[in-house]
């Protein structure tokens, strides 16, 4: 079957669920677990079930449909899962809820034994791959009364135009490839995305060029790998050429109305100089740069196959900065992971004082089942992780105090995203290197890119002016 027509089948699924739903007034929540790439298959999720007449809310207890969007990365999200699915089972009792669990940990095996096991009322069971026929096994659930197990262990294929629900009027992210080919040791993710798969180019802008039209002007384009994006042979100007990350951020950067570019994430092997030179040349990337290290230790790099080694990454850092004016870092940093010594750790504080990152997102080693790392002896003691965390942490800390002090009076252009949680007078945006602003102003302003003067520094955000 070809894929368009997959894709109208889903579309007539959705037309008979709407119809059987027709007058019931029903609502669906949904928890999304995990990275920006879980959020926009949620995104999609969520179009697919209001264009089947379900309103959303956050309130579970209302809920006629419960959705979980998984992922397996971190080890709490299993438990996390686990007691919400328990949480569930008096409300379904209640009020007949349908409970709906996708994403990369139905991918799994033991986790799915353990929910058929331990939670038999779950009625949709998905995996990663066939999101899109959710509103094909929505049906069958809600018809037939039959527990679906839908999870294939083979590449999905891409479907274009499925329906989808964003959450900002503002800020998009747009998924240009799916799965990963790299292995690090630690990582479930290959096991459960499958191999690299990425959208046409033509697909890709087109999505850019609608979300321009409809007043977007931040688009985040996502993938596990994204700079090994292979958008395959295309005709441009007359001339074959081989259509790769680089020429996908250069147009992106053309289409007029967006007006600031994000990617995540990027691998340091594949930062290659036709990707540094776009960075430099388009003018709406942020330079902000996301730039995974996970260990300064290239002993530990070759443990946790990630192909690059302390003296490459060092030497890329110092070859973009020098490429890129104004550029700034973030990074991932794993503490623990299995043979980690004590000089692999100095190694990785070595980095983090020479780079002075922007942002450091910090984690603590997790066994994955099924992973290498899992399988290694060495495993390092709970307790040793943890003071080597909280001492990475003092580090990044110290490192962003002195770094937040650099902003103090310049003007800053923010991207407003709504009211500050921590105080509902106050709006909150971010910068295009991704720092948190608070500030006085009216509601009108959600949803612009304003100035504002950075007045004072915080440890995890600015205060700033119009
Ligand atoms: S590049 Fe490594 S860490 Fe990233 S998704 Fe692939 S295997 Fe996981």
């Amino acid at each position: 079957m070809s894929k368009v027509n997959e894709v109208e089948i889903q579309k007539q699924y959705i037309e008979k669920v709407k119809e059987m739903n027709k007058g019931k007034k029903l609502k669906y929540t949904i928890l999304t677990m995990g990275c920006q790439l879980n959020e926009n298959d949620s995104e999609k999720l969520s179009g697919m079930v209001e264009q089947m007449g379900y309103t959303k809310t956050e309130n579970a207890e209302e809920a006629d449909l419960a959705l979980f969007n998984t992922c397996c990365v971190r080890e709490n999200a299993e438990d996390k899962l686990f007691g919400k699915v328990g949480e569930l089972k008096r409300i379904k009792e209640k009020r007949g809820t349908i409970i709906a669990i996708g994403g990369c940990m139905m991918q799994e095996k033991h986790i799915t034994d353990k929910l058929h096991e331990s939670y038999p009322y779950i009625d949709i069971i998905f995996g990663t791959h066939t999101l899109h026929k959710f509103p094909e096994d929505l049906y069958i659930s809600i018809k037939e009364k039959n527990k679906i197990d839908d999870i294939i262990n083979i590449d999905g294929e891409i479907y274009e135009n499925l329906p989808i629900k964003r959450d900002s009027k503002i800020k998009a992210s747009v998924t240009i490839m799916y799965g990963c080919n790299n292995f690090c040791s630690y990582c479930i993710v290959p096991y459960v995305r499958g191999r690299e798969r990425s959208r046409k180019p033509e697909d890709i802008l087109k999505e850019v060029k609608e979300l321009a039209q409809n007043g977007y002007k931040e688009i985040t384009l996502l993938g596990q790998n994204v700079n090994s994006y292979d958008g395959g042979e295309i005709n441009k100007n007359g001339k074959t050429i081989k259509y790769k990350f680089a020429n996908l951020l250069r147009d992106v950067n053309n289409i007029e109305g967006i007006e600031r570019i994000r990617f995540v994430s990027p691998h340091p092997k594949d930062f290659t100089d036709d990707v540094i030179e776009a960075i430099r040349d388009c003018d709406k990337v942020c330079k902000l740069i996301h730039l995974p290290l996970q260990s300064g230790s290239t002993n530990m790099l070759k443990i946790m196959n990630r192909k690059y080694t302390k003296e490459q990454y060092l030497e890329l850092v110092r070859k973009m900065k020098e490429q890129i004016p104004n550029l700034v870092l973030s990074t991932d940093i794993i503490v623990g992971f299995a043979g980690e010594t004590e000089d692999d750790f100095e190694e990785t504080l070595d980095v983090v004082r020479k780079v002075k990152f922007e942002q450091v997102y910090m984690f603590i080693y997790s066994r994955r089942v099924g992973t290498l790392g899992d399988k290694m002896e060495n495993q390092i003691p709970e307790e040793i992780k943890h003071k080597r965390f909280d001492r990475l942490k003092e580090l990044v800390e110290s490192q962003i105090e002195e770094n937040n002090k650099k902003y103090i009076g310049t003007i800053q252009k923010v991207l407003v995203e709504g009211t500050s949680k921590n105080n509902p007078n106050m709006l909150t945006g971010r910068t295009g290197s991704n720092k948190v602003v608070v500030f006085e102003g009216s509601k009108d302003l959600v949803d612009t890119i304003i100035e504002l003067k950075i007045v004072s520094e915080h440890m995890w955000y600015l205060k700033g002016k119009i």
